[in-house]
């Protein structure tokens, strides 16, 4: 019965890998979809987006977090636990799970039940936003650079219910 909102097609296997089932019928809790690479940390992985972590803190007590990569499960994995911030996730879907021959499949939010997707890529968002999925442009993340707290915070307000 529950399972009108279960995942389709393959990524409905891989996001649930860690063993755990998606949190369905919250109310107004919704599934939003992260980047990593220049999202959440500089390109090196070795330094977390400022403000990142209260973000998640934040955005993960009402909705279900799902870390979206392009990158390989084993760097993605080895990021989050080095920054302490896997725990913020329900599940990660890396590139060997949605585009395992790396031939530039999008992130499409349909394919995971997915109400929202924060992401650096305009190609990503633009892709999500013409489906009539929810899709916010964060400004890439590179390493020493400065970046505007306020990005975050809107986000939040737009997002609502935080
Ligand atoms: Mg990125």
């Amino acid at each position: 019965m529950a399972e009108s909102k279960a995942w389709q097609g393959p990524s409905r296997r891989m996001a649930h890998d860690d063993g755990q089932r998606c949190q369905v019928g919250r109310g107004d809790a919704m599934k939003i979809a992260i980047d990593l690479d220049n999202t959440l940390v500089d390109e090196l992985g070795a330094s977390l987006r400022p403000g990142i972590v209260g973000f998640l803190e934040t955005l993960s007590k009402n909705h279900e977090l799902v870390l979206w990569t392009n990158s390989k499960k084993s760097r993605a994995y080895g990021i989050l636990m080095h920054h302490g911030i896997r725990k913020y996730f329900r599940a990660l879907i890396c590139r060997e799970d949605y585009d395992p021959h790396d031939l530039g499949a999008r992130k499409d939010l349909r394919d995971m039940g997915g109400d929202i997707l924060i992401d650096d890529d305009p190609v990503e968002v633009d892709f999500n936003a013409k489906n009539g999925k929810r899709a916010f442009l964060v400004k890439s993340f590179r390493r020493n650079a400065r970046i505007d707290g306020a990005e975050l915070d809107d986000i939040l307000k737009k997002i609502g219910r935080t």
